[in-house]
């Protein structure tokens, strides 16, 4: 509350660090003097189920589907702060490694995290965004696409669709080429993503789409029924026509369950008309 504020004998850590950096020890002291035993909250937190589910060995009988998240605390947002320097992948990767307790039973690692679906990713994000933020996102100065009107927009987790997938073998499917050809492709997951996070700034959106399906390639079945792995080899993935490149592409986006973050739509009341929402992670983490 601003009118609460003790401006008096105020010190700008700017002008004066070595003062203010002093006054803050002696605040910091005073109150641990006053408090012996600070309390410790532990962090809320939420325990869900995941879309897409981790599989556990090489077939799919135990795939688990039960994840926890916690509340990103203030040791959190240092990291954080820290990780976004390094770009979006290292920012998103932290932001898991920090919220999420645990996948299937298992505590979360960085392994354990690539090895989940792009979809449960998006997932753990939007539960890990609730337990630090609550339910309700907020745009202060949203702009009608239509008629231009600016108003306050807010927006509930909840009205975000999630999609489930049906059963964890749809992570690998098929798709028709053209000339009687067909591939079979798996569904990204953590590492994928990072490999062209990695590289997001000096790559052009056609190089990344090479290297996404370099990666989720696994095998082509040429029209005489000859099957060839080409996992791993980008020229192969150069190679593709067009449309067949956008075939595996389109597939890959139909496919991924988890959050649907561009199928959110509202009706702006005062020009009657539908309005597409596209929310990005960086809307649900708006503080950091
Ligand atoms: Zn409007």
């Amino acid at each position: 509350m601003a009118n609460d504020l003790h401006t008096e004998g105020f010190t700008n850590p700017l002008s004066n660090p070595g003062a203010s950096n002093a006054a803050i020890q002696a605040l910091l002291s005073e109150a641990q003097g006053q408090v012996a035993k600070p309390q410790i909250e532990l962090p809320a937190g939420g325990n869900f189920r995941l879309p897409g589910g981790l599989v556990q060995g090489s077939d799919y009988t135990d795939t688990r589907y039960d994840a926890e998240v916690r509340e990103l605390t203030g040791a959190d947002e240092e990291a954080l702060t820290k990780a976004r320097s390094g770009g979006v992948g290292k920012f998103i990767t932290t932001l898991l490694q920090s919220g999420t307790v645990s996948v299937g039973g298992q505590k979360a690692s960085a392994a354990l995290l690539s090895n989940l679906l792009l979809g449960d990713r998006d997932m753990l994000l939007l539960e890990i965004r609730r337990a630090t933020y609550g339910d309700e996102v907020v745009w202060d100065q949203f702009s009608c696409p239509w008629c231009s009107e600016e108003f306050r927009l807010a927006v509930t987790l909840d009205e975000i669709p999630i999609r489930r997938m049906e059963n964890p073998s749809e992570r690998v499917f098929e798709v028709e080429l053209r000339r009687g050809r067909k591939a079979f492709v798996r569904l990204p997951v953590g590492a994928d993503q990072e490999a062209i996070l990695a590289v997001v700034e000096r790559a052009t959106d056609s190089e990344q789409n090479t290297l996404l399906i370099s990666r989720v390639l696994i095998s082509v079945v040429e029209s005489n029924g000859s099957e060839n792995a080409v996992t791993g080899n980008p020229e192969f993935a150069r190679s593709l026509g067009i449309l067949d490149r956008k075939a595996i592409l389109d597939a890959i986006e139909k496919n991924q369950p988890g959050p649907q973050y561009n199928e959110v739509k509202f009706t702006h009341e005062s020009c009657g008309k539908e309005v597409p929402l596209f929310i990005t992670a960086g809307d649900l983490f708006q503080g950091l």
